[in-house]
């Protein structure tokens, strides 16, 4: 039955995928063992490689424990928290650049680039360098290459955020089989996909940063149905807490400030996130320092710690109550609570989401774990190591629906994993429009003409609202035996139809690999190609045009401040030109074409001057 979802389409034959918890602070690698997943440790034994990577005096760039080293002592040299920068415009980190040591480099708004030293990286690269020492780890300790990998994202990343991750992959030399939502990953790694039916609710709190997300599960599918959090707390915010005390006490009590000291702050800050991290586990602790011979001890007990961290706790409820409202659901509807991030081990942290979900959370893994060893079940199902697992193939050919102009739009991606689901919404095109066709569609071309037609139905009867206005639901379930469900909700009435429809029904093989190697062909890849090559021509001619015009007067026309806007959009387009990316390069011609119109209006003076010259009046 259903052909079309096991041929094989020549991918490489089968080697260890492994699975990437790519996070803020720290990032692991985990695979699956004969019957669970285990976390690879580097050579030295440490799980945890910390996301922090420095340009060494050599010239090199170096990630994980090496790279905290630097931290230290070459703060202007070193990354920190890249991800955060992932997929982001310099526009959209303005605020969040003042908080970091290092520099971003004069860059267009599309891309950062980060400044180390005299060279500048982008955010992927920097990752890029955590996924290497990573990949290194696990080549280690299989003594085999490893190339393929499934790596975590938040759920909500966007789709900008999700490329940034994969090109980061792609440049360490991994092919990256799948991005998995870290929430998604933690329910897989306590394996509540078997499940089938149910609610989990998965609360993330990291280094930096809290995340909330609802999943729903549907015959062993999960979906995201919302999330929520805050980009701006977690254990570094306790961590702050404690050394602002530290640095009172020491400031009482050593007559000296060390809050400008960059050396002593860090020494501090470890001293205060090794007591804090010691108060998960017993009654009483101390802070302690050692500085240029000069001692500092703090006793420090649970009790007054909770106190102290209380606010910072309540913090992550509020996202959690909305969360769960954005759901549409009550939290008795909540079936199950996972745990993720090194700091849900602090005991107050557990008791507070117990309270709040009446129930007790999962807690039976390791809270920084959990997601790598998600991913690395995920891997394996990918791998074809889990065969008890779900009937897990892939979609050979795009899914997807017409939308206005004829255009598609792409539900359910190629090579995806089936089950697999996938939610969106639409609206209105006509004013007071009653009735929505669902026109569902298979291939990879960008025109629905151009792809096959699958089926077509009504939803009928919507509110009549002005265009734009209303808002359809539209949801892909394809089950793990490839029979795609189809439905269409208008959210404001509810009102829903849908559809059974079986993408590969009447298809042969070759049919299927011709639409591929026609998509392959004509779309995708070839197609963005195309464009980015294109946009590349154009940035030749106006360059070339640039560069001639230096040598005219009308150069020389123009004051200091135009000429150096020229030469800024110049460098930016020369550096967007291999990005990859065709609207950042024509963004990037835009730009320079706009900057430069005095100096054409110049260059056409020049030359009527001349040409007038050689007119005998
Ligand atoms: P991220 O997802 O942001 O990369 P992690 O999930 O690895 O972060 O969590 C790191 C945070 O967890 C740090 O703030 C660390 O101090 C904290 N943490 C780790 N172990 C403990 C512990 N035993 N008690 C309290 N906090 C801990
Ligand atoms: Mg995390």
């Amino acid at each position: 039955m259903s052909p079309m979802f096991q041929i094989d389409f020549g991918r490489p034959v089968r080697s260890r995928v492994v699975g990437i918890d790519l996070g803020t602070t720290n990032s692991l690698v985990a695979y699956m063992d004969l019957t669970s997943p285990k976390v690879i440790p580097d050579p030295g034994g440490s799980l945890i490689v910390p996301s922090v990577v420095s340009l060494s005096g050599a010239g090199e760039l170096v990630a994980g424990n090496e790279g905290r080293q630097m931290l230290l002592t070459d703060p202007e040299r070193t990354v920190y928290s890249v991800k955060r920068l992932m997929g982001k415009g310099a526009a959209d980190v303005q605020d969040e650049l003042q908080l970091f040591p290092f520099h971003i480099a004069s860059a267009s708004d599309a891309v950062i680039q980060i400044e180390l030293g005299d060279r500048t990286f982008t955010p992927p690269e920097i990752s890029a360098q955590i996924l290497r020492q990573l990949k290194s780890n696990a080549e280690a300790y299989f003594g085999e290459r490893v190339t393929q990998a499934v790596i975590t994202v938040p759920a909500y990343f966007n789709d900008a955020q999700r490329q940034a991750t994969k090109d980061a992959g792609r440049i360490a030399g991994l092919e990256v089989l799948r991005l998995v939502n870290e929430p998604t990953a933690a329910a897989l790694a306590y394996g509540l996909d078997k499940r089938k039916e149910g609610v989990v609710a998965v609360y993330d709190l990291g280094g930096g940063t809290f995340d909330i997300s609802i999943l729903k599960l549907h015959q062993g599918i999960f979906e995201v149905l919302a999330t929520n959090g805050d980009t701006h707390l977690g254990g570094d915010d306790i961590d702050n807490l404690l050394l602002r005390i530290a640095l009172e006490d020491t400031a009482t009590e050593w007559g000296e400030d060390l809050s400008t000291n960059h050396e002593a702050i860090q020494l501090l800050r470890r001293a205060v996130i090794e007591a804090k991290e010691q108060l998960s586990t017993v009654p009483v602790t101390s802070i302690r320092l050692e500085y240029h011979g000069k001692k500092y001890e703090r006793e420090l007990t649970r009790e007054l710690f909770e106190q102290l961290i209380t606010p910072i706790v309540d913090r992550t409820l509020a996202p959690c109550r909305n969360c769960i409202h954005d759901a549409g659901l009550n939290v008795e509807q909540i079936d199950e609570v996972v745990l993720v991030g090194g700091s849900t081990r602090i005991p107050l942290v557990r008791q507070a989401v117990e309270k709040l979900f009446r129930a007790k959370p999962h807690t039976e893994l390791n809270p920084e774990q959990v997601v790598a060893l998600g991913a690395a079940v995920q891997a394996a199902i990918l791998a074809g190591d889990v065969t008890d697992k779900l009937l897990l193939d892939v979609t050979p050919l795009s899914l997807g629906i017409e939308t206005m102009g004829g255009v598609v739009s792409k539900l359910i991606h190629r090579n995806s994993t089936i089950p697999a689901s996938a939610t969106e919404v639409f609206t209105t095109a006509v004013e007071g429009q009653r009735n929505v066709l669902i026109h569902v569609v298979q291939g990879e071309r960008e025109l629905a003409r151009d792809c096959r037609s699958l089926a077509r139905f009504d939803l009928k009867d919507i509110d009549p609202m002005p265009a734009g206005m209303a808002r359809i639901e539209v949801r892909f379930l394809i089950d793990a035996n490839g029979i795609l469900n189809v439905t269409a909700r208008d959210i404001r009435t509810g009102k829903e139809q849908s559809m059974e429809v079986k993408p590969s029904y009447g298809l042969t093989d070759e049919q299927v690999e011709a639409m591929i190697r026609e998509s392959i062909d004509l779309a995708e890849e070839d197609f963005k190609a195309r464009q980015v090559r294109e946009a590349q021509v154009e940035a030749d001619t106006i360059l070339a045009a640039v560069e001639r015009a230096r040598d005219n007067e009308a150069w020389l026309e123009l004051d200091d401040e135009e000429r150096s806007r020229i030469e800024r959009a110049v460098n930016e387009l020369l550096m967007a030109y291999h990005a990859d990316d065709h609207l950042l390069i024509r963004a990037q011609i835009d730009k320079l074409n706009t900057v430069t119109m005095k100096l054409a209006e110049n260059m056409m003076n020049t030359a009527v001057r001349s040409a007038l010259k050689g007119t005998k009046i």
